[in-house]
């Protein structure tokens, strides 16, 4: 794609930043309907990370706010006004609720992109794109979907249906927060369930504007409410409530365990966890064009700054093309703008917040530490703007036992590793306790199959990355995930529960 000019961006950049400054921010949870104070009366700071300044002031929900938006949830679901509505009415207002999505779709892309640091181009091209596909996908797909009935004796009559399960909680993290919030709230309401979702911390604006619009499309009130806060305080709470039946979680593995641990100590409540990445793209020698290969690496890796569950992180390659693409891999990721977010020249925009941008630096030493050799960036840039920018980041010759190689760092940094034949591939690309996703590079279609089938990861690309459509279940193996998949009707599963029911004729 051809950049804009200078004097074009900075004109684009100024018009984002005046319409901006126009907006009211939506700062308080929003529960039954409307907006409400939170118990306690806090608040938390939302900092901008293109610049470092203070947006926004956001009312920190509490376990009493979760309590009463549970409590409304549970109205709301028991009195039948949104459970009881026949599929085809709740994908009408669905319909209605993509629609408005739609019209509003640059103003949320532009609080996205300010609250948390992605290229204001890329919240509208992915992240808004992806959030009407959701809501249209399974407003579509709630009133063409059948029940069973099972093949029992000619006395009995056996219905197997699906039922929604209640009050869902979901709690989502701030890489993609609007579209990860829609894989979530789309099949659960679609099918029924009403919803308590905590944004987080780092990105609660788009999901309370986004609540307020649910609203307006005629989501009855407590089917949809938003509580803001701290994961400690408002996550534990949904974690643990009783009156709620099952939380969807996106996140690090390390809460994702919490959520268990909240399931087990209260009513058992079930939990989906989609959790991070670490995934491997293996170039064989016969891959089919290195440069197509080095854009796809280098857009796989930095796309989002990096911070994305299924980031190809570790790239893994063949001894005899290993210096070949590391010189293509690298010219690809020189070329790439990190910048302001609202520019529409920037690639890769701020790291969300700066105690991340310390994490991603303290990797960075560590793998220097490790002895892994540094052949791109590595340093923060663009201080002076106060925002949090980190260079593309590249470590060669890098120890798959380090911690640059095993663990997620979420920012923007490769880890480039050679293998001499398929086996090792394979070794190397399954030591990894995650299996989110995988890409095998090859031209030979059996190898490209063989090594498909061989890496444990809930998707494999063959000879492309990050292709994603809102049809195509996505989820991990291992510590990527439990308890089902997001997107596709694979999705409905966790939103609902089968019930069988005999009848004697
Ligand atoms: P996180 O700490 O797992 O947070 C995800 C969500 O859980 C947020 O809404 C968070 O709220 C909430 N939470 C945090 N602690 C909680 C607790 N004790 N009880 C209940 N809820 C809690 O992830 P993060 O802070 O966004 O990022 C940390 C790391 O997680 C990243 O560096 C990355 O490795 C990984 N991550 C993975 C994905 C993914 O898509 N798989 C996405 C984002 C991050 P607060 O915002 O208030 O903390
Ligand atoms: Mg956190």
């Amino acid at each position: 794609m051809t950049k804009p000019t200078e004097d074009r961006a900075l004109a684009v950049r100024a018009e984002l930043e005046k319409r901006f400054a126009g907006l009211a921010l939506p700062t308080r949870p929003y529960i039954d309907g409307r907006w409400t104070d939170p118990a306690g009366g806090d608040t938390f700071d939302r900092i901008s990370p293109r610049d470092g300044r203070l947006i926004a002031r956001v009312g920190a929900g509490g376990a009493r706010d979760v309590d009463r938006a549970v409590a409304g949830a549970r109205r709301a679901f028991d009195s039948g006004v949104w459970s009881g509505r026949p599929p085809r009415e709740r994908r009408l207002v669905l319909q209605r609720l993509a629609r408005l999505v739609e019209e509003h779709a640059e103003e949320l892309a532009l609080i996205e992109s300010v609250d948390m640091g992605k290229p204001y181009t890329d919240a509208l091209a992915v992240d808004l794109r992806v959030t009407v596909q959701s809501l249209d996908f399974y407003a579509e797909a709630v009133d063409k979907r059948y029940d069973e009935v099972a093949p029992t004796a000619q006395d009995r009559l056996a219905t197997i249906t699906r039922e929604p399960l209640g009050v869902v909680g979901a709690v989502v993290p701030w890489n993609f927060p609007l579209m990860m919030a829609a894989w979530k709230i789309a099949p659960a309401l679609a099918v029924g369930n009403s919803v308590v979702l905590k944004p987080a911390e780092q990105s609660p604006l788009t999901a309370l504007r986004f609540a307020e619009l649910a609203t307006e499309a005629g989501v009855p009130d407590g089917v949809l409410n938003v509580v803001p806060g701290l994961g400690p305080t408002a996550g534990a709470a949904l974690g643990r409530h009783h009156g709620v039946d099952a939380v969807a979680f996106t996140g690090s593995g390390e809460v994702g365990r919490e959520f268990l641990r909240y399931a087990a100590d209260s009513n058992l409540k079930e939990v989906s966890l989609e959790l991070g990445g670490k995934s491997p793209q293996i170039v064989m020698p016969d891959a089919p064009d290195l440069s197509v290969v080095a854009r796809a690496v280098a857009n796989g890796v930095f796309f989002n700054q990096g911070e994305a569950c299924s980031a190809g992180s570790r790239l893994l390659v063949h001894r005899d093309i290993e210096e070949e693409l590391l010189e293509l891999v690298l010219a690809e990721s020189r070329r790439l703008v990190v910048g302001d977010p609202l520019d529409p020249r920037t690639d890769i925009g701020a790291l969300v917040e700066d105690r991340h941008l310390e994490r991603v630096l303290g990797y960075v030493r560590g793998a220097l530490d490790e002895g892994a050799r540094l052949v791109l960036g590595g340093d923060r840039i663009l201080a002076g703007t106060g925002g949090y920018y980190v260079e593309p980041t590249v470590f060669d010759r890098v120890d798959p036992r380090s911690r640059i190689a095993r663990e997620e760092v979420f920012g923007p940094v490769l880890s480039v590793f050679s293998f001499e034949n398929t086996e090792e591939a394979v070794r190397l690309a399954n030591d990894t306790e995650y299996g989110l996703a995988a890409a095998v590079w090859s031209r030979d279609l059996s190898t490209a199959h063989r090594l498909a089938r061989s890496v444990r990861a809930g998707t494999v690309w063959v000879n492309c990355f990050d292709d994603s459509d809102i049809t195509v279940p996505f989820g991990g193996y291992a510590q990527s995930g439990l308890g089902g998949r997001d997107k596709s009707l694979h999705a409905l599963e966790k939103y609902t529960q089968l019930k069988s029911t005999w009848i004697r004729l």
